[in-house]
């Protein structure tokens, strides 16, 4: 099971970020400027603030990770089997690193890159960028 998410809930997540960001510059502020503040304070908060700022970008680098194809993408793919031509050139599926054989069936992309259909579409499942010249189909 793979999560996707919408641009709504891309927006949510972004400005969830900012908001937590906003109240970190606030307490740094609030800290550097208090009565009690010193230089040695105002490092420690700024790493601190750093961290904390630093696990918001993580977060949101997970939580917007990229996502597989869609259907309507795998849909537009070019089913094909392999020539023998191009078994003869001994080119290999670049996911499973086997040479093509004459009559595989595999999947041509609009970059022209070939793959074995069940190689590729199981890398879509992660994916929608082309592994070798990472286009995106
Ligand atoms: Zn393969
Ligand atoms: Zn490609």
């Amino acid at each position: 099971m793979r999560a996707t998410y919408s641009a709504g809930d891309r927006e949510a997540i972004v400005s969830e970020v900012a908001d937590r960001t906003a109240s970190l510059i606030r307490s740094l502020e609030a800290n550097a400027g208090g009565p009690e503040g010193t230089i040695g304070d105002h490092v420690v908060h700024q790493a601190a603030f750093m961290a904390a700022l630093q696990q918001s970008f993580d977060a949101l680098q997970t939580r917007c990770a990229p996502k597989g194809a869609t259907s309507e993408q795998l849909e537009k793919l070019v089913r094909r089997t392999v020539s023998r031509e191009e078994a003869d050139k001994g080119e290999k599926c670049c996911i499973c690193l086997m040479e093509y054989m004459v009559d595989n069936v595999v999947l041509e992309l609009v970059c022209k890159h070939i793959y074995h259909d069940e190689c590729i579409l199981y890398w879509f499942g992660l994916s929608d960028m082309c592994p070798l010249c990472q286009k995106s189909i």
